[in-house]
Parts: structure tokens; C-alpha cells; sequence
């Protein structure tokens, strides 16, 4: 199929030095991500998912390989080039939300838009994630699920070209946990946002295009539910 993926990974590897011993976090691996895709990774803790989604992002290096994102080589990248490519183009969402605790829900949002020299309307932002009457709390006034909707309209706030999200679920309940899951498949079906995530919670089988399983710092299988391409194509 001729179709250029978002983010294409070519014989990528990430191999740590501990002193005398080599830990391969990852094996070499080769991965398209295509645009408009909603992409899940599930493996066990340790099979490398995270160094998995942090290459893909640029918050990490690959020890081999490249990472092309919209055909860019971001491996060759200078560091400041790398940073302003991570502020621009990525948005991230963490396991524990890391939301800034002396700002609102609001301003929480809006800082994000202004890291990258833009303006944006949080509270609009906060409605797409079903918040807009907690535009003016704390997040230590916010439940776990209603910070990860914060920590999501943030990432939002920079319209990144890409969203990878890290265990989102991992600090909450299961129903929390599948309500914020439903929250991003939206954001991939209505905003067309290209979404990977990382997750234990087994309904992402039912609403990711494609499940990706890590093992052994490999990719272990990918299984795919409805073609991203195809399925993008048919939507818009
Ligand atoms: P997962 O997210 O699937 O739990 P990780 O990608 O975090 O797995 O880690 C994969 C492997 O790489 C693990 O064995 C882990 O201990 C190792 N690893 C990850 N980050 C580092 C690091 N900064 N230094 C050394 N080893 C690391
Ligand atoms: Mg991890």
C-alpha cells in the first residue's frame, strides 16, 4: 500500500549500560504508525513499552535504528531541535497526570499552549474532555480520572500531531480507567488525532485499530482489528 505512515521506525534499539552488564530495553524493531490510527501496546511490565513510546516521542535517543516522523529523521536532530519537535509536534499523557499543583484546571491547560508561544481557550478544552465545570479547581480538589481528563485536554492544547499515552489507567479504578480509555478513542474517532496507547486494561482490544504486544524488549505480535488506513480513509 502506498501510504506514508506518521511515524516510521526502522531497526530501532535501545540498549542500556550498567556498569559491566548491557540491558537491551529493546531489540531492533521496525514499526509504521499511521496517521489517524488509534494504536495500543500491551505486554507485561519490563517488555519495553515505555522505551517503546519514548523513542517514538523523542524523549529518548535509540542506541541504533531511526525514527522518521512525517519522513524526519528525528535521530539526527540537535538536541534543541528535538526539544522544540517534542513541544510542537508530541503530547503526552503520564500514569500519574503530573499536573502542576498551584495552577487551576485551567491554567493547567493554557500554560501548555503557551510553552509552544500560542494562545488557547481552556475552557473550551476542558469541555472536550466533559470538565468545563472544574476549569477553576485544583487538581487536589480533582479524582484521579478527573486529573487524567485535565492531563489529557493539556496535551491537547498544543494540537500535537501525535498523542502517546503512557498507563493512563494505571493509577485508577478499572471503571474510571475505561471511561478515560473511551475519552481517547474519541479524540482519535472525532478529532482524528493519531493515539497510541499503552495499557493493561483489556477493553482497548475492542477499541484500538491495531494491538501491538510487546515481549523480551520485542514485538511479540501485532494484531489488527480494522485497518488503520482503511479505516481513516472511509472516515474523512
Ligand atoms: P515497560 O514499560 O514495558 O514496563 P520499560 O520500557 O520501562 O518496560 O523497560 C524495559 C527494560 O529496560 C526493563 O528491563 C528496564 O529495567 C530497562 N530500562 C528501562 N529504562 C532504563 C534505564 N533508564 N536504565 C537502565 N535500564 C532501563
Ligand atoms: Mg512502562
Amino acid at each position: 500500500m502506498d501510504y506514508q505512515p506518521l511515524v516510521e521506525l526502522v531497526g530501532v534499539s535501545r540498549r542500556y549500560s550498567l556498569g559491566e552488564v548491557e540491558v537491551e530495553a529493546l531489540k531492533p524493531v521496525d514499526l509504521k504508525i499511521y496517521r489517524g490510527e488509534l494504536l495500543a501496546i500491551l505486554g507485561p511490565s519490563g517488555s519495553g513499552k515505555s522505551t517503546l513510546l519514548n523513542l517514538i516521542g523523542g524523549m529518548d535517543v535509540p542506541t541504533g535504528g531511526k525514527v522518521l516522523f512525517d519522513g524526519q529523521d528525528i535521530t539526527e536532530f540537535d538536541e534543541k531541535r528535538l526539544t522544540l519537535f517534542r513541544r510542537h509536534q508530541v503530547g503526552f499523557v503520564f500514569q500519574f497526570f503530573n499536573l502542576i499543583p498551584n495552577l487551576t484546571a485551567r491554567e493547567n491547560v493554557e500554560l501548555a499552549a503557551e510553552i509552544k508561544g500560542e494562545k488557547v481557550d481552556g475552557l473550551a478544552l476542558l469541555e472536550k474532555v466533559g470538565l468545563r465545570d472544574r476549569a477553576d479547581h485544583f487538581p487536589s480538589q480533582l479524582s484521579g480520572g478527573e486529573q487524567q481528563r485535565v492531563a489529557i485536554a493539556r496535551a491537547l492544547a498544543k494540537d500535537p500531531e501525535i498523542l502517546l499515552c503512557d498507563e493512563p489507567t494505571g493509577a485508577l479504578d478499572y471503571q474510571t480507567g475505561i471511561q478515560v480509555l473511551s475519552l481517547l478513542q474519541d479524540i482519535n474517532r472525532e478529532m482524528g488525532k493519531t493515539v497510541v496507547i499503552v495499557t493493561h486494561n483489556v477493553v482497548i482490544g475492542n477499541m484500538a485499530h491495531r494491538i501491538l504486544r510487546m515481549r523480551d524488549g520485542k514485538i511479540d505480535s501485532i494484531a489488527v482489528n480494522e485497518h488503520p488506513v482503511e479505516a481513516c480513509r472511509l472516515r474523512w
